[in-house]
């Protein structure tokens, strides 16, 4: 089963319009392209728990000022077990997530949740950052 927009937007689109960009829309389409990519490497379903946040949002809930999930260009999965995280890790160590060009928030600062954007931070030699 693959990761839809409608999870990433989470009906937000419809109650925060005028921040619902055509940017916004085309940025979610690209991640989600890169997001199944993944998701079909990983092969066991992804629950998103954070997605697109409109400023509002973004600010309720304490997000980073500048924060790719305001740009639909950020992804959060539920990852209670680590199981995700671990995963994703050795996508890394494989060349995996700089192959697909997705980047890695260090999940040791996201226990419980795994956090994936498409942030261009240029070529490194691992697709793993730090906040
Ligand atoms: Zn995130």
């Amino acid at each position: 089963m693959s990761i839809t927009k409608s999870e990433i937007l989470m009906n937000r689109d419809k109650q925060f319009p005028e921040d619902y960009t055509q940017e916004v829309s085309d940025n979610i389409d690209k991640l989600l392209i890169l997001l199944n990519k993944f998701r079909d490497l990983y092969g066991i379903p992804m629950s998103v728990s954070s997605g697109w946040r409109p400023d509002t949002i973004n600010k309720k809930i304490g997000g980073a000022k500048k924060s790719n999930h305001m740009k639909g260009l950020a992804c959060d999965f539920v990852d209670k077990d680590g199981k995700l995280a671990e995963f994703a890790l050795e996508m890394d160590k494989q060349g995996k997530l700089k192959e697909l060009g997705l980047w890695l928030e260090n999940p040791e600062k996201t226990k419980g949740w795994v956090h994936l954007d498409i942030k261009d931070r240029g070529d490194r030699k691992s697709n793993i950052f730090n906040p």
